[in-house]
């Protein structure tokens, strides 16, 4: 705590009208905010106590009296807790010392009282925190306080001074919301065995969503605007009906957050080349679909650790996942029919500028934007493809069959019989050097 501000506080933001939840729903329109409030008492450890307390769910509100009079002198802060629905109040004028606000863009300050010698360290919405700070502000300056939005200081219900709900399962239709909304401070939502058929906007707008397990439902289609999903890390669709992915869905916010992916027990044929976008990706697990390829951008999943692909009908794997270092790979009950060899020579003399450009740029790093470069090139740069010697290839390449050694890839490894190490794999070879190397292994 520093920067006491007595009595500047910060400005910039007005009272506002009406008090908006962020799952739209008003809930006040007095200046009252729901909040963590830690009491420290100043008195305490001069009588060798502790003043350290843990952040209750509190209703902070700002306000006088019915029938009081409309200024200062009437004004007092009102505590409540579910203890306390009655609340503890505490006067304004001329008992408070001072407020620290160094950390109110994080929602925190902390309001020091003369009497009883309590500091309240307040913990609540950034916006909210802020509002409430101009309120009091303009309490203690008596500025047209009869215009303030102020409370009246009743008793709060048991609502408002309840923890925000993080956790929520259904797992009957019975349970599922139709008529409320989700809680908007949801972290992790299950739905499951409800045959869901869609995934609603009102879950793609839970800001808080860290995990969302939709399994066993009958979702066929996954909205593009769940890329944009704010923070979610687990994903899980597995026993649905998916048939098809959009290349958007990988391409949004959802590219730097997931790192879980479960997909299994679908009907898809395909996954999108965006896959590869998913930078933070550990798990992958998308058995028992119908797919015949992975895409190549497999390879560069580097942070992945679990590859499940089982009971698919692979052909073939990416050669690109021998860049790929994970812990368990099962891609048992495959076919993995395709013939070894050569399928498409593309190299050319001398590749084009741009392609050695690109390749230049991908080697050192460098990742220019549409701001930079025209965004069709942005689009070409980040399409290249690894050689197993590890140069970078565009268009001028060998496309070639072969047999990949499993064992480099994975340290546990299902694929078929306990001997059987290695399944076909389509490379990216960057010439004619490579094609001997790799092709004839
Ligand atoms: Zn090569």
């Amino acid at each position: 705590m520093c920067n006491a501000l007595k009595p500047q506080l910060p400005i910039h933001i007005q009272a506002p009208q009406t008090w908006m939840c962020m799952d739209d729903k008003v809930i006040h329109n007095k200046m009252r905010i729901n909040c963590d409030v830690q009491i420290s008492n100043r008195k305490l450890p001069s009588l060798n106590l502790s003043n350290k307390r843990n952040g209750t769910r509190s209703s902070l509100g700002i306000g006088r009296l019915p029938g009081s009079k409309a200024d200062v002198t009437s004004l007092f802060i009102q505590l409540c807790t579910a203890q306390n629905k009655l609340g503890s109040k505490y006067k304004v004028s001329g008992n408070i010392e001072a407020v620290f606000t160094k950390f109110v863009a994080e929602g925190k300050f902390t309001i020091r009282f003369r009497e009883p010698a309590h500091d309240l360290c307040v913990k609540a919405d950034p916006v909210l925190a802020k509002s409430f700070l101009q309120t009091l502000k303009l309490g203690i300056q008596n500025k047209d306080i009869d215009k303030l939005h102020l409370s009246n200081l009743a008793p709060v219900k048991q609502s408002q001074v309840e923890k925000p709900k993080t956790k929520l399962v259904i797992g009957s239709r019975r349970e599922y919301p139709i008529t409320t909304t989700f809680p908007y401070s949801l972290e992790s939502l299950k739905i499951n065995d409800v045959q869901l058929n869609r995934i609603e906007n009102r879950i793609l707008k839970l800001k808080r969503l860290h995990s969302l397990n939709l399994n066993n439902n009958l979702i066929k289609e996954l909205p593009s605007a769940m890329s944009e999903m704010h923070c979610l890390t687990e994903l899980h669709l597995s026993l649905n009906n998916i048939t098809h992915i959009s290349h958007q869905l990988f391409e949004g916010r959802l590219s730097h957050t997931l790192q879980l992916l479960d997909l299994s027990n679908n009907k898809m044929e395909y996954l999108p080349h965006t896959l590869g976008k998913l930078h933070n990706l550990i798990s992958l697990k998308i058995g028992e679909n119908f797919l015949q390829k992975l895409p190549v951008s497999l390879g560069k999943l580097t942070r992945l650790k679990y590859l499940m692909a089982s009971n698919n009908k692979l052909v073939e794997l990416p050669a690109s996942i021998r860049h790929l270092k994970v812990d368990t790979l099962d891609v048992f009950g495959n076919p993995f029919s395709s013939r070894l060899g050569l399928v498409r020579n593309n190299i050319v003399g001398v590749p084009c500028l741009k392609e050695i450009a690109s390749a230049y740029c991908v080697k050192r790093r460098l990742q220019p934007t549409a701001a930079d470069i025209p965004a069709t090139l942005v689009e070409y740069l980040q399409a290249w493809m690894k050689c197993l010697c590890g140069r970078i290839c565009y268009e001028s390449h060998i496309l070639a069959c072969i047999s990949l050694n499993l064992k480099l890839v994975a340290s546990a490894l299902t694929i078929g019989n306990a001997f059987q190490t290695s399944a076909p794999a389509l490379a990216t070879l960057c010439s004619q050097k490579c094609f001997d190397k790799f092709a004839k292994l």
